[in-house]
């Protein structure tokens, strides 16, 4: 349409979800974080950071001044905003000190205490440092007599931040315009039902969310001293207590930030326990081959071989191919993962026998508990066999995860496991002193977003969690029954049931009709909805998971979108409307695209008001399609060329 548009290619959309495809384990991330330090950017510019940066050197310099000036003695001459000073004998006598004048400084070893300023520093805090160190100071006059102190070569002298977005939105109703904006073209939870199967995305609560915002919980660093959280650390030991008893686990550690992660801290878990059992060569991880893809990736790094185990016909495990990968590496067995209930979207009937043969051939079983949205308050991975198991608390427990994260997705292990999970050198309480290591910088993780799953657990409680656990099965099998006489389901389990959620099959109709995966979800854009998972874990599928935060006129809404867009597949497929010229593959359709001239076999009507969607409320998407994967697999650089760079 002659507008700009940007790519993200897929080299630089890291790619996970494709076991054969993955290049890294990260899965949620903390994108939202990321965001969020943009907006920073964008709010103060490059001379807000600037002046941010020489306030935040400026209260260093004159607090190490200060300190200089009273005979203490620092130990470097050129800093940024940290500093450390020798204090031989004393460290700990300052940082008490510095503690009673409301100031928490590091104590690094028994002669060193350093501390760190930012744009928060205040005078009183100086004032409550020089105390400490038992010196005075007077910040105007230091501040007067201080020189720079930043050497001049490290000084940065070229522009920065010079995109427009970082100098337009400077008043603060600017920013929320520009905010809102950007939100508007979005299309999330709070307008309507994001059906990702495997992703689970459901309600977050405004009275889970809260609390997030409270200095209480936002403001503490995750260094704290200990006596200083309190109410942090029983909220922890609280939710970390009720993982145990839904997942029917010994013990819990919430410091990974994502299921990767979980998964990660879960394998090397597994290895500490073989290696302490004098088993080092048990290295051989199994995992079936519908498996999301971080599982691959995470036995790679935790240093394990993977070896891939077939899937039957019916979507569960290949149990014959299963027992010969047990046999062929029996001695070198650690480890089976497997999901439950499957990325099929089926509960295994064979799973407890199917932990029972790895446990036999001395190997451990890694339930990912990425569904267990499927399980809570019914069955629990630590009892029907699972020795290790992650969970994501920004799936099955609230957190909000569109976007791609912060995240939370604690590791819970059976007791033989244990002294191998993670730990932290800087907070013993953070980890058992047998574990790992850290697997996360800060000792709990992402800390700030536990009053999210903590309210929600104590919100529902046991009864309302298992409701809601029945109400998700339900609200699956809704969908597959209501769409199964359009659709095909790909895989049921006994009885012709699914499990959270189920995956459609458009094979079929592809083949007749020449309508792919890919036109079908686009189109569900123009009837208001956000696309299902696609082509995972089966390609040339659609994978939906509606959970019991929707319901029944939004699954029944939901339902319609869909029987009228196989109605116009019909179409398509019986030569009303052309194979390259029909809504389906124009979709999704723009508020732009409506303009100016319309030359297509189909009316604008039709492109944006399929039935059932109202003009009131209707969902423009913010850009049409552009070629799909072909643009990702042949970049055209829109930069200047190499040459322009010559002189
Ligand atoms: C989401 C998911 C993961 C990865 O979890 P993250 O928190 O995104 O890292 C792993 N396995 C399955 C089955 C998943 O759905």
């Amino acid at each position: 349409d002659g507008n700009k548009a940007y790519r993200l290619a897929l080299q630089t959309r890291e790619q996970h979800i494709r076991r054969e495809k993955a290049t890294s384990n990260i899965c949620t991330a903390q994108v939202l974080l990321a965001v969020m330090a943009g907006m920073y950017a964008v709010y103060h510019g490059p001379e807000g950071l600037r002046a941010i940066a020489r306030r935040t050197h400026r209260y260093a310099s004159v607090i190490a001044a200060g300190l200089a000036t009273g005979g203490v003695e620092i130990v470097h001459g050129a800093y940024f905003d940290t500093v450390t000073a020798r204090v031989p004998g004393r460290a700990a006598e300052v940082v008490h000190a510095a503690r009673e004048n409301g100031v928490n400084l590091r104590l690094v070893d028994a002669d060193h205490v350093s501390f760190a300023c930012d744009e928060t520093t205040t005078r009183a805090q100086a004032g409550g440092v020089w105390n400490a160190f038992g010196v005075e100071g007077d910040v105007e006059a230091l501040d007067a007599a201080t020189e720079e102190t930043l050497p001049g070569a490290l000084l940065r002298s070229d522009d920065f931040l010079t995109h427009p977005v970082f100098h337009q939105y400077r008043s603060e109703t600017a920013m929320l315009r520009y905010l809102r904006r950007l939100a508007d073209r979005d299309y999330a939870l709070d307008r309507g039902m994001i059906p990702l199967g495997s992703c689970t995305m459901k309600l977050n609560a405004t009275t889970e969310m809260e609390p997030v915002t409270w200095p209480e919980f936002g403001a503490l660093h995750p260094f704290a001293p200990a006596e200083q959280a309190q109410g942090y650390l029983t909220l922890i030991r609280e939710l970390e207590e009720r993982l145990a008893e839904v997942t029917g686990y010994d013990k819990v550690s919430l410091q990974p930030n994502a299921g990767s992660q979980g998964e990660f801290a879960g394998l090397l878990a597994v290895r500490g326990y073989h290696r302490a059992n004098g088993d080092d060569r048990r290295t051989v991880c199994l995992i079936p081959s519908s498996a999301h893809g971080t599982n691959a990736a995470s036995a790679v790094m935790a240093g394990m071989k993977v070896v891939v185990v077939k899937t039957a016909g019916d979507g569960e495990i290949d149990v014959e191919d299963l027992r010969a990968k047990i046999e062929q590496h029996r001695d070198e067995l650690a480890v089976l993962m497997i999901t439950y209930p499957s990325t099929h979207g089926v509960f295994e009937e064979h799973v407890a026998d199917i932990c029972a043969q790895v446990h036999d051939a001395g190997g451990q079983v890694y339930v990912d508990g990425a569904n267990l949205n499927a399980l809570v308050g019914l069955a629990k991975p630590g009892r029907f066999g699972g020795d290790v198991s992650h969970l994501n608390l920004h799936k099955t427990f609230c957190i909000p995860h569109g976007g791609g994260g912060p995240g939370v997705g604690p590791v819970g292990v059976r007791s033989h496991l244990a002294p191998y999970l993670p730990n932290h050198p800087l907070q013993p309480a953070a980890g058992p002193q047998t574990g790992v290591g850290p697997i996360s910088a800060a000792p709990w993780g992402s800390a700030g977003i536990l009053p999210i799953s903590w309210s929600y657990v104590r919100l529902m409680g046991g009864e309302g969690l298992k409701r809601a656990t029945q109400v998700a099965v339900l609200s699956a099998n809704y969908i597959a029954k209501r769409l199964e006489p359009h659709f095909p389901v790909l895989y049921t389990g006994p009885g012709g049931l699914v499990a959270h959620e189920c995956i459609i099959d458009l094979r079929p109709l592809t083949k007749a009709t020449g309508v792919s995966v890919d036109d079908v979800a686009k189109r569900l854009i123009d009837y208001g909805f956000h696309a299902p998972t696609m082509s995972f874990p089966v390609a040339g599928t659609l994978m939906i998971e509606p959970t019991e935060s929707e319901d029944l006129a939004e699954l029944d809404r939901f339902c319609e979108a869909m029987i009228a867009i196989r109605a116009e597949i019909e179409k398509v497929g019986a030569g009303d409307w052309p194979a390259e010229d029909n809504p389906l593959r124009g979709a999704p359709h723009t508020a732009g695209a409506l303009a100016g001239a319309w030359d297509h076999a189909y009316t604008r009507e039709e492109a944006v008001f399929p039935a059932g969607v109202s003009a009131a409320d209707k969902y423009w998407p913010p850009v049409r399609r552009i070629d799909q994967a072909y643009g990702d697999r042949n970049l055209v650089c829109s930069c200047p060329p190499l040459d322009a760079y010559e002189d």
